[in-house]
């Protein structure tokens, strides 16, 4: 068996849960967000151990998500899909019991004409302009839809992760603007919005990737461990050179590692000869490109080669990686490819 071999702590995840929890005041629900199969590591897993810990909301991106979601949890916990009400989900929406997070006037209008009796909940923009609707248009619809009893007013921070910036309080104030007096549930921050502080914390709380253990949540506690196995060693002399375009050569007598996992798994081509894997807590680098299936890694100074290396451990988290790759934890997380063998420890069955 060839396969990488990727444990999920599921206690963890709880443990996070937990203490992401207990950073808002006990009146503020803490949701939880499993889009994108939980970050990559296994929706109806995570949201079941998160739902025996005590979560009550779950937010996915897309209402074939919350299919599934309601699937893996059964009824009872809120299930809200922050793409709305899009054409063709009103069958998904009535029969998972979904909350659509309605996005625009024509949203709106599609689920109060369509589903007239259904939950729904409002996303508002208030500067991110990606999702939500816009401040004029929430004047001239506001009195209309606070009639039907929205669940929830939801709205997004474009910059948590950097609390000094001005677009916090910018995005705090509007969103304030929009919804004070409403007399709804609100719901403004994620991970990084909850670590901003109580005022930023409204009704729920809608964490994600602290979760899973990455930044911005820099306390979380690490939730996945990736063991590549070694599929063959080989000793090089001086001079021999590694992998597609030859871009390591050994300098001296060297011992190459050819581990089973590649960028068809996630593992980034812009790791090519940045990062390293670990054979417990030594690391070993990257020799040359990382290509499709395989990676190449120098185990020279080992004194006995091992049977699997770690690309994802204690010694080396998601953000490290994230790092060696030039881009984000969630990056790293979401991309983790389905060849891997997911194993989840404790938690909820
Ligand atoms: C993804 C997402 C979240 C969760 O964000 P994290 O940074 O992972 O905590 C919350 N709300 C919305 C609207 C999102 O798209």
């Amino acid at each position: 068996m060839a396969g990488g071999i990727l444990q999920i702590d599921l206690d963890a995840v709880a443990r996070n849960w937990r203490a992401l929890d207990r950073m808002s005041d006990p009146c503020v629900q803490t949701g939880a967000v499993v889009k994108a199969d939980a970050y990559g590591l296994g929706a109806a897993r995570v949201a079941r151990t998160l739902a025996h810990a005590g979560a009550r909301r779950f937010f996915v991106a897309i209402a074939e998500e919350g299919a599934a979601l309601r699937a893996a949890l059964g009824e009872g916990p809120e299930i809200s899909v922050f793409s709305g009400h899009m054409e063709g989900d009103m069958a998904l929406i009535r029969d998972s019991a979904l909350t659509p997070m309605l996005n625009s006037p024509e949203q709106i209008a599609r689920h109060l004409e369509s589903l007239p009796d259904h939950p729904f909940g409002i996303q508002l923009d208030t500067g991110m302009n990606r999702l939500g609707i816009e401040a004029p248009d929430w004047a001239s619809v506001c009195s209309r839809v606070l009639e039907n009893g929205p669940i929830l007013v939801m709205s997004h921070l474009a910059c948590a992760d950097e609390p000094d910036h001005p677009m916090n309080a910018a995005q705090l104030a509007q969103f304030r603007a929009m919804t004070d007096g409403a007399g709804v549930p609100r719901s403004l921050s994620a991970t990084g919005g909850i670590l901003l502080g109580p005022e930023y914390h409204f009704d729920v709380t809608r964490p994600g990737i602290g979760l899973y253990g990455a930044l911005p949540f820099a306390e979380a506690e690490p939730v996945v461990r990736l063991s590549l196995p070694v599929v063959q060693v080989r000793d090089l002399a001086p001079g021999e050179t590694v992998g597609y375009g030859c871009s390591f050569t050994a300098e001296g007598p060297a011992r190459i590692a050819t581990v089973s996992g590649g960028y068809a798994d996630g593992l980034l081509r812009a790791l090519s000869g940045r990062a390293t894997l670990f054979a417990g807590d030594r690391p070993c680098p990257i020799a040359g490109r990382v290509s499709m299936d395989l990676i190449t890694v120098d185990v020279t100074h080992l004194s006995e080669a091992p049977a699997t290396l770690d690309i994802l451990c204690p010694a080396q988290g998601v953000d490290r990686l994230a790092d060696a790759a030039g881009t984000i934890g969630y990056e790293i997380l979401t991309s983790l490819g389905p060849r891997y063998a997911r194993r989840h420890a404790g938690g909820a069955a």
